[in-house]
């Protein structure tokens, strides 16, 4: 005999329950009640598709507060988007959950997807719900619009074009150690401010879109800063110097880093700021679209990333652990 198909709370519940109020803004949703979703892109506008997956125990852990795993789900993926120079549009979300999964658990994970999709102006638009032997497994689709021809790439960068990025950095990859027990010589409340920074990317999509036809090239700080700079020149196909006493650091990171020198490898090589990192050849402000944006240094001609330290002197990456592969 077969053995009977098992599914979680019942995934015609779930979906009717959790995931289709989440689907209500988008007519081309159908209600989450056909096989798939009818779009319409706005005449002009190309469609900009990108893809995520989260697993439990490996990009979140499962004692993590489920609308922050929401949060990041949906927030890596925006990221891309503003990366691009794309507004968020919709997604979908393809769930594949452990049997016996607790229904408070999906409940509080669907109000992170709400709050992020009001924040972002993104509606959700489809999906698939399977039940596993294994971990949860999360993957989130989103889709932007760009204006056709427009789209912010990595490769744009030409030497002599400023290096730019928005907000802090650092704040992640410190979050991650203070979570995990680290960072005890700083006060509470500074620790606190990294954890959230870690738990919930702030995607920079307003400034992502201010960025097309003002920036030559863009990406998004997920590797660290220094990996992503490498990327983005070697699409380029040009380096990157950078002063890295101009690199934007909180307050939190700054009492971090202050306690201990060494935080600055860190800083500069730790993941999941989720920040704009981008070039331009004319000078900009300090603040775009209502985000703060500083200058670190200068796109080069020839390959890799350099940085000079406080007093100008060649800073040695591979002594911070930076490894160009
Ligand atoms: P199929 O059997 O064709 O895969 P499903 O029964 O899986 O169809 O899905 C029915 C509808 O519900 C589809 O419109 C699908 O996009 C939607 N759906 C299923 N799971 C989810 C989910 N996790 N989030 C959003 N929509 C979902
Ligand atoms: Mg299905």
């Amino acid at each position: 005999m077969i053995p009977p198909l098992h599914k979680p709370p019942g995934e015609f519940d779930l979906i009717a329950r959790y995931f289709k109020p989440l689907a209500a803004r988008e007519p081309g949703a159908l209600g989450l009640g056909d096989d798939a979703a009818v779009l319409d892109p706005p005449p002009g506008r190309q469609v900009v598709v990108t893809t995520d997956t989260e697993v439990a125990g490996i990009h979140f852990l499962p004692t993590d507060p489920p609308a922050s795993v929401a949060v990041k789900l949906l927030g890596v993926n925006l990221s891309d988007l503003a990366a691009m120079g794309a507004r968020p549009w919709v997604y979908t979300l393809n769930t594949a959950w452990p049997r016996g999964v607790d229904e408070t658990w999906i409940s509080a994970f669907c109000d992170g997807l709400a709050g992020m999709q009001k924040r972002h102006a993104i509606t959700l638009v489809g999906g698939d719900t399977v039940a596993t032997d294994g971990e949860l497994v999360l993957t989130v689709t989103a889709l932007g619009l760009v204006e056709t021809g427009r789209a912010l790439r990595r490769n744009g960068a030409r030497v002599g074009d400023g290096i730019y990025v928005s907000g802090t950095i650092g704040d992640g990859a410190l979050g991650l150690v203070a979570a995990t027990g680290g960072l005890g010589e700083i006060d509470r409340d500074a620790r606190d401010a990294l954890i959230d920074r870690y738990r919930h990317p702030r995607p920079r999509n307003d400034l992502g879109c201010a960025l097309v036809g003002v920036a030559s090239a863009a990406i998004d700080v997920s590797d660290g800063l220094l990996a992503d700079l490498g990327h983005l020149c070697a699409q380029s196909k040009a380096g990157a110097l950078i002063e890295v006493e101009r690199v934007p650091l909180s307050s939190a990171a700054r009492a971090a880093v202050s306690a201990n020198g060494r935080r600055m490898v860190t800083v500069l090589t730790g993941g999941d700021d989720y920040e704009l990192l981008f070039t331009a050849s004319a000078p900009l402000a300090d603040e775009l679209a209502g985000t703060p944006v500083r200058r670190i240094g200068t796109v080069t001609a020839g390959e890799g990333v350099r940085a000079l330290d406080a007093e100008g002197r060649e800073m040695v990456l591979s002594s911070l652990g930076y490894r160009h592969f």
